[in-house]
C-alpha cells in the first residue's frame, strides 16, 4: 500500500495599485503594453525601488498564518531566460524571505483538525505573457513585475481532499485579507502541485513530480489522482526508478493526464545570488503595527456564528468559507431577523436563484433587502410561500420589499375580522361538509382551511385561518 504526499506551492498575486518595483499600474487588462516603464521593461539604467504595500500585504498574510515576519529580508535574482521575462532573471527571495514558519489549519471530514506547515512565503516578480496566435507569437508586458507572493507548504497533505482543503482555506484568507482577487480562472491564484508516493510506513521521501497549469479546485483533484495512479502503477510494474523523475509535468484538462513538460531543475541551476539593485526589505515597527491588525479569519468567524447565532457547523462553514456571503450574512443580521431564517434565504432561496454562482456581489437583491424581505415574513406581514414569489419579482425588477408585496398584492392579512368573515362563509356554505367534520371525519378540517386560503387568495395568514376555523368547528 502506498501512502501520497504532497506539497502546495501557490502563487497569489497581489492586488495592489501599481508594480512591485515601479510605479506602472497592475491593472493588466489594459491594451498590449501599455503598463510598461524602462523598470519593466528592463531597459539600461533604470532601477528597481520596492513597492511599500507590498510588504504590508506581506506582514498580514504573515500574521494570518501565524508566521514568523522577518523584520529585515532580501532579494535575490533567479536566472532563466524566457521570453515574457526581458530582465532573463526573476527578482525572489531566496535566502531570507520575508514569511517563515507559517501554518494553517484544515478540517477534515472525520471532524478532527490537521496543522498544513507553510515553510515560507517569499515576494517575487510576475513575469509578462506571451501569446500564441497562429505561426506569430506575440509578448505582453503588462503583467511583468506585478508583485506575487509565492507560498509554499512543507510535504504535509496527505490526500487529494486535504490538498483541496488547504487550498481552499488559503484561497478564503487571502479574500478575507483583500489582499488579491485570487481569481484562479484569471491566474491570480496559481497552484503548483508537487506530488510523490512511498510505501506505508516508509519516513523518506521519494522523487517529486511538480505539476503546473491547473486553473480549478476540481482539475486539482483530477492532476492529484491521475499522477498518484501513473506513480503507482510505475511502482507495481518495477518501472518507478526508470519511469518517475523528479520534473515538471502540465495537467491536460482535456485528456485528463499529466504530461512531461522539462527536467525539473535544481536551486543550483538557477545560479541565485543577492540582488544588488535593492536596498534590504525592512518592515518597521509602525508597519508591524498597523498591519498585524487584520479582520476575523474564517475559522474564527465560524466559530463566532455558531456560538453568537446558534448556526449549526455545516451552514455556518459554508456561509463564512466566502467573505462576500459571511459579509452578507452579517448585513442580513443587522435587520434584525432570526438567524434561522437569515441562513435558509441565503443559503437555499437567494443562491438557488443565483444558480449556485457563489460570488453574491453580483446578486441583483442585496444583504439590506434579502433581510427586510425576511423581517416581512416574520412580522406576518407576508407567507413564507408568498415571499418566494416576492424574491422571484425581485431578481427581476429594481423595486423595495414593500413596494414589490403591493405590486404583486401578496400582503397577508392577518386582520381578524376579515378572516374571519371569509371563514364564515365557507362553513354557511358547506353544510354537509361541517356536519361530517363534527361526525370525525378530522381530514376535512385541511379541506376548510384549503378553501379560506383560496378565497383569500393565499393572503390569509394560515395560522390565524387555523386558529379561527378550529375555534368554529370544534
Ligand atoms: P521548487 O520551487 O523548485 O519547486 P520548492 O522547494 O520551492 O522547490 O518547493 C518544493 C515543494 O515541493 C514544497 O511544497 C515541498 O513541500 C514539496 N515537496 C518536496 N519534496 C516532496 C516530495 N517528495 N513529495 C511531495 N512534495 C514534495
Ligand atoms: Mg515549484
Ligand atoms: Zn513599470
Amino acid at each position: 500500500m502506498f501512502e501520497v504526499v504532497i506539497g502546495l506551492e501557490v502563487h497569489v498575486q497581489l492586488n495592489t495599485k501599481t508594480k512591485l518595483f515601479c510605479s506602472c499600474a497592475t491593472s493588466f487588462n489594459h491594451k498590449q503594453n501599455t503598463n510598461t516603464c524602462p523598470t519593466c521593461l528592463a531597459l539600461p539604467g533604470a532601477l528597481p525601488v520596492l513597492n511599500k504595500e507590498v510588504l504590508q500585504k506581506a506582514v498580514m498574510l504573515g500574521t494570518a498564518l501565524g508566521a514568523t515576519i522577518n523584520r529585515t529580508s532580501y532579494f535575490d535574482r533567479k536566472s532563466y531566460f524566457y521570453p515574457d521575462s526581458p530582465t532573463a532573471y526573476q527578482i525572489t527571495q531566496f535566502y531570507t524571505p520575508v514569511i517563515q514558519n507559517g501554518s494553517l489549519d484544515i478540517d477534515l471530514e472525520d471532524g478532527t483538525k490537521k496543522t498544513i506547515r507553510v515553510g515560507f512565503a517569499h515576494i517575487e516578480a510576475d513575469a509578462g505573457k506571451n501569446i500564441h496566435e497562429g505561426d506569430l507569437s506575440k509578448v505582453d508586458l503588462n503583467r511583468a513585475g506585478t508583485p506575487l507572493l509565492e507560498i509554499v507548504t512543507q510535504p504535509d497533505m496527505r490526500s487529494a481532499d486535504e490538498a483541496i482543503l488547504y487550498l481552499k482555506k488559503l484561497h478564503s484568507i487571502i479574500r478575507y485579507l483583500d489582499i488579491g482577487d485570487a481569481n484562479m480562472q484569471e491566474g491570480s491564484f496559481r497552484v503548483d502541485v508537487n506530488v510523490s508516493i512511498r510505501p506505508k510506513g516508509d519516513e523518506k521521501l521519494y522523487t517529486r513530480v511538480e505539476v503546473k497549469n491547473i486553473n480549478s479546485f476540481k482539475f486539482i483533484e483530477k492532476a492529484i489522482e491521475v499522477e498518484v495512479r501513473r506513480q503507482s502503477e510505475a511502482w507495481e510494474d518495477g518501472v518507478y526508478d526508470t519511469e518517475i523523475r523528479q520534473e515538471t509535468r502540465l495537467f491536460d484538462q482535456v485528456k485528463i493526464e499529466t504530461r512531461s513538460m522539462r527536467g525539473k531543475e535544481e536551486a543550483a541551476d538557477y545560479r541565485y545570488f543577492p540582488e544588488p539593485d535593492l536596498l534590504k526589505a525592512v518592515v518597521t515597527d509602525e508597519m508591524m503595527e498597523k498591519y498585524s491588525k487584520i479582520p476575523e479569519l474564517p475559522d474564527a468567524k465560524r466559530d463566532r456564528f455558531i456560538n453568537e447565532f446558534g448556526l449549526n457547523a455545516y451552514n455556518a462553514g459554508v456561509i463564512t468559507a466566502s467573505v462576500e456571503m459571511a459579509q452578507f450574512f452579517e448585513e442580513m443580521m443587522a435587520e434584525g431577523i432570526s438567524a434561522k431564517n437569515a441562513t435558509t434565504w441565503l443559503t437555499v432561496e437567494l443562491l438557488a436563484r443565483l444558480k449556485g454562482d457563489v460570488n453574491i456581489s453580483n446578486t441583483p437583491v442585496n444583504a439590506k433587502k434579502l433581510g427586510t424581505l425576511v423581517k416581512r415574513i416574520e412580522d406576518q406581514s407576508v407567507s413564507g410561500k408568498a415571499a418566494k414569489e416576492v424574491l422571484d419579482y425581485l431578481m427581476e425588477n429594481d423595486s423595495d420589499v414593500d413596494s414589490a408585496i403591493d405590486t404583486l398584492g401578496l400582503k397577508q392579512v392577518t386582520d381578524m375580522g376579515a378572516i374571519e368573515a371569509i371563514c364564515d362563509e365557507i362553513i354557511a356554505a358547506n353544510p354537509e361538509k361541517v356536519e361530517q367534520l363534527k361526525g370525525g371525519k378530522d381530514k376535512l378540517f385541511g379541506f376548510f382551511v384549503g378553501q379560506v386560503m383560496k378565497a383569500s387568495k393565499g393572503s390569509a395568514n394560515p395560522q390565524v385561518v387555523n386558529e379561527i376555523l378550529k375555534a368554529k368547528l370544534g
